[in-house]
């Protein structure tokens, strides 16, 4: 057992998690799973992102303050963004692709779809939202009264609960704000204050190129201290990383039996679940595999030729396993620094890169809202224009790098995709029940892209190591 390479372990830890949920919920035993091992997968997320803040901020300053020249930063930073941004539209691009070609929304029955079409006139009707292209008029048309008359008669009808509210509430926010406000957003008021909270991970990025670049500058009789100790503390977090790893698959045994518990009653409730939502689910899990076993490996091997698929994966696979536990980009940061840089690539440039990647950089995430958004108007009779489904492009891709890298961030960015095409927001209510398992999903996509743009980075700095 102490031979297995750590990511068996992790797949043994999240096998027998999913396992233990099943039996748990068979037998009744849902709340003593939820009250006795799942605090257990919340401790590790936390101690994960405890880690995640000191570890970028003086990852970032040691890699920074050990550049020879300074200038190389910025060509890696635009370099960096620009590959960032490609591997964002073509993901949404495979995913409008996809959701188009299969029509997971089609499959729902026609009668079904009729009466969502008619709540959706009704709802253009109240507000500003926008006309279908196809201009056929079920309200007014007497072959549909009664379920016109049924529907508006519905004290219920699209309602939306307080999770919903709540949702939408912070992506009103987002929207309303000025267009600069990411900018603005990113420099700190009080530096104190940024490291405080797991939240503003892009000022603490900001402050630490900063911090680093001026160290660089200084005479090193200067600052020579300074970067010893911050060469020193960033020694010590990397050995934490290492020494939480080193019990991950318990953790995430904890996790997932957690997260399935919590999730529905009985097995049956989980397949139930998955049933209506199947088809959409589908849809997206195969874009998220054409990204992970196709898109990456493939643009690797174009570009880079030192990394074989099998290194690849061998090396990454520890952070794809975690991302998938965990739900979360930045609890994963530590451990994608940690394996990128076993795939060769230098602690200069991961530090960089990555941790502007989890936070920015979300493949998986701006594909999924691109499927999300076709499935949902398909569902409801709406067929969207060519200039809606490029608007998608552009606010998936914006609202992918707004996303924070937690759990469900992305389903609460949708909000914004969806408005942004004249679509009802409330609808994001439909695809609650599976979004956790999707998210599990998206995240994995969304640390493999990381990884692969790292390699790619460091490879065009003829920086990538062999193995
Ligand atoms: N959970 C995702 C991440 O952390 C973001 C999302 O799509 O919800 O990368």
């Amino acid at each position: 057992m102490r031979k297995l390479p750590l990511h068996v372990k992790i797949i043994i830890g999240l096998v027998l998690g999913i396992i233990w949920a099943f039996i748990s919920s068979s037998l009744g035993w849902n709340q003593f799973t939820i009250n006795w091992i799942d605090p257990f997968g919340t401790i590790f997320i936390r101690l994960l992102k405890f880690i995640a803040v000191p570890l970028v901020l003086f990852s970032i300053i040691s890699g920074i303050s050990g550049l020879s020249d300074v200038s190389k930063l910025g060509r890696m930073g635009f370099k960096t963004i620009s590959i960032y941004l490609v591997t964002t539209v073509f993901a949404v691009t495979v995913g409008l692709g996809l959701v188009n070609i299969f029509k997971p929304g089609a499959t729902i029955d026609d009668e079904q779809r009729i009466k969502n079409r008619i709540s959706y006139e009704l709802w253009v009707e109240e507000t500003d939202g926008v006309k279908p292209k196809d201009n056929r008029d079920f309200l007014n048309d007497p072959q549909y009264a009664s379920q016109v008359a049924e529907i508006t008669n519905d004290p219920n009808r699209e309602q939306t609960d307080s999770k919903v509210e709540r949702t939408m509430q912070s992506a009103q926010q987002a929207k309303d704000a000025s267009p600069l406000q990411p900018l603005v957003d990113m420099v700190p008021e009080n530096i104190f204050g940024a490291l405080s909270t797991n939240t503003d991970m892009l000022q603490v990025i900001f402050f630490a190129i900063f911090f680093g670049i001026v160290l660089a500058i200084l005479p090193n009789a200067t600052v020579g201290p300074v970067i010893d100790v911050v060469n020193g503390i960033n020694a010590v977090f990397l050995k934490m990383v290492e020494k939480v790893m080193a019990v991950a698959p318990f953790f995430v045994f904890a996790l997932l039996a957690g997260v399935i518990a919590k999730m529905a009653d009985t097995p049956r409730e989980v397949f139930e679940i998955f049933k209506g939502l199947g088809s959409y689910s589908m849809v997206v899990f195969i874009g998220l595999a054409i990204m992970i076993f196709l898109f990456y490996p493939v643009v690797a091997s174009i570009f880079i030729k030192k990394i074989s698929y099998k290194r690849f994966f061998n090396h990454i696979s520890p952070a794809q396993f975690l991302a998938f536990s965990t739900s979360s980009s930045a609890a994963t940061l530590p451990v994608t620094m940690e394996c990128v840089e076993e795939l060769g690539v230098p602690k200069n440039i991961t530090s960089f890169v990555l941790p502007i990647g989890a936070t920015i950089n979300m493949d998986g995430t701006s594909l999924y809202q691109a499927v999300a958004v076709v499935f949902l108007a398909q569902m409801h009779m709406v067929d969207l224009t060519l200039g809606q489904q490029l608007m998608i492009v552009l606010t998936a891709t914006l609202a992918s790098i707004g996303t924070a890298a937690v759990p469900s961030a992305g389903l609460v960015m949708l909000i914004i995709v969806l408005q942004s095409v004249g679509l009802n927001p409330v609808w994001i209510a439909i695809i609650f029940p599976v979004d956790r398992i999707l998210d599990m999903c998206r995240t994995v996509v969304n640390v493999t892209g990381d990884a692969t743009v790292a390699s790619l980075i460091a490879n065009s700095e003829g920086e990538l190591k062999e193995d």
